[in-house]
């Protein structure tokens, strides 16, 4: 029944693929094939229902955020992360300079660049980058997990923006340390290589309240996982958030390697993947499987029958 509705759901979002355009500002990037679509659901009870490209290795690009907030908030702290970075969605591109600039001077919200940033800058005295690894495979249940080398060089050739974005954080007095080390973290974070499977896994953890449901360690604490939870419902989509959270209604976060990655609580973990992304920088075909999805299945967050 399930595998059933979820290949509806891929020949439905395969529709709108023509529609989107890979991302080529990070080269390397441009290299995806825009056809492919995959969706995976592992569910609380143990299900695991896989369409279309799910073994397909793909960056995780911006869902990195999730992991950075979530190991800041639980070694920080709550208070210490938030005089930081504010949660309030910014409106505006997940790249954007602008309100960081003008309008404050702590990023708007962990999930837009500015306020990665500055999250990773908190973790990158306390962790290496092989810890943030094993911590990544273990929350998405994926111990293949490495970094993607080429897409590393490709995103630290390019990423001029994103280095700005650290230095007006520096000028700031928000960023602390080394802001270059820190850029680096953030660029390797984003090429953890996942698949769909990998994304599933993470939002089953998420939909979990931390618990691992295969084993029932507890791996994040409920009260952190909460505001990552709230966080992706407001800001997980960008300036695109707003309308995804009234047709879609799942938390979920987006990446421009093509993933999207939803948790249904207590219920299941979505990945999806589909590297043709729409004007906003999120995957198209994975955005409208997951609508197709949330109606089929009753999955809105604020849908009476979600019981
Ligand atoms: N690494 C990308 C960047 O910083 C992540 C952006 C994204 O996935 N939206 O530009």
């Amino acid at each position: 029944m399930l595998q059933k509705t979820a290949q509806c759901a891929l020949e439905y979002g395969r529709q709108f693929i023509p529609q989107g355009a890979v991302a080529d500002y990070i080269p390397e990037l441009g290299k995806a094939d825009p056809n492919q679509l995959g969706l995976c659901l592992f569910t609380k009870d143990g299900q695991k229902i896989m369409c279309g490209d799910v073994d397909q290795r793909f960056t995780i690009q911006s869902i990195c955020k999730v992991i950075s907030l979530a190991t800041a908030l639980q070694c920080e702290g709550f208070d210490k992360v938030f005089a930081k970075v504010m949660m309030e969605p910014s409106g505006d591109a997940f790249n954007s300079i602008l309100k960081l600039d003008l309008a404050s001077n702590r990023p708007y919200n962990p999930m837009i660049n500015a306020g990665a940033i500055e999250v990773v800058s908190m973790l990158t005295p306390r962790f290496t980058f092989e810890q943030l690894l094993e911590y990544a495979r273990i929350l998405c249940m994926d111990d293949d997990i490495v970094l993607d080398e080429a897409v590393y060089h490709s995103e630290k050739a390019t990423g001029d923006r994103n280095r700005a974005i650290a230095y007006l954080l520096k000028s700031k007095g928000v960023l602390e340390g080394d802001e270059l080390k820190t850029v680096d973290l953030y660029f390797r974070m984003c090429s953890l290589s996942v698949n769909a499977r990998s994304l599933a896994g993470l939002g089953l953890t998420i939909a979990n309240g931390g618990v691992d449901p295969n084993n029932g360690v507890r791996l994040l604490d409920e009260r952190v996982v909460r505001v990552v939870k709230t966080l992706m419902l407001t800001c997980g989509m960008y300036d695109g958030s707003g309308e995804f959270a009234v047709r879609v209604g799942i938390p979920a976060k987006s990446g421009v390697g093509g993933g999207i990655m939803g948790c249904v609580e207590n219920r299941m973990g979505i990945g999806t993947y589909g590297p043709a992304l729409d004007e906003k920088g999120n995957s198209i075909g994975g955005r409208q499987m997951l609508e197709y999805l949330s109606r089929e299945l009753h999955l809105h967050i604020f849908d009476s029958l979600n019981a």
